[in-house]
């Protein structure tokens, strides 16, 4: 049985980036959806038993699907916080630097790739296993948890039910939005 995690602040602690409406929809609806779903698949299988990670590392197709969108989520939730810390410090900043050439190009890059992701999906921030950051895109409920030598560390959803109350078609308001409320210290945490 996969779990829907508590969210890691109020529904509404994210106004007026994320509207608690978007929250309630998006957390409550699609991501309880995604959770409700793959239990249902999971059911009396082989998968049943393992953990979420080992779900999305052993399927494909429905069971995938379901499995790599709640852990997309769960992640996604810890990407924002209320506390309002606009730069990376120490470490993740110096990376980001080496890799982007300054902060300033990779908030370029990083909207840039998440507003030319065609359909949905997901835009990542990884590391590999020699510590080099890069950007990623994924389709759908892809996710670098498939990667070995990739470690996620920030990701943004861009699928429209992230954006389309608050913002209807307009991806790159949102885009601005969620920049102003990303945790860089999970981000920092997960380096
Ligand atoms: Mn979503």
């Amino acid at each position: 049985m996969i779990e829907l995690p508590q969210l890691p602040y109020k529904r509404d602690a994210l106004e007026p980036y994320i509207s608690q409406k978007t929250i309630d929809f998006h957390y409550g609806q699609h991501h309880a959806g995604y959770v409700k779903n793959l239990n249902n698949l999971i059911e009396g299988s082989h998968y049943e038993n393992m953990s979420l990670e080992e779900i999305i590392k052993n399927s494909e197709g429905s069971i995938f699907n379901n499995a790599a969108q709640v852990w997309n989520h769960n992640f996604y939730w810890h990407c924002m916080t209320p506390i309002i810390n606009n730069m990376p410090q120490t470490m993740l900043l110096t990376a980001i630097e080496r890799d982007f050439g300054s902060f300033e190009n990779f908030r370029h890059l990083f909207i840039k790739q998440a507003a030319t992701l065609f359909g949905s999906g997901w835009l990542w921030l990884v590391r590999d296993e020699k510590g080099q950051l890069s950007l990623m895109q994924t389709s759908n409920a892809e996710t670098p948890l498939t990667h070995e030598n990739l470690k996620p560390l920030l990701t943004c959803d861009v699928w429209e039910h992230a954006y389309y109350l608050d913002q209807q078609n307009l991806r790159l308001a949102y885009l601005d939005d969620f920049w102003k409320v990303i945790n860089w210290q999970f981000v920092e945490k997960n380096m």
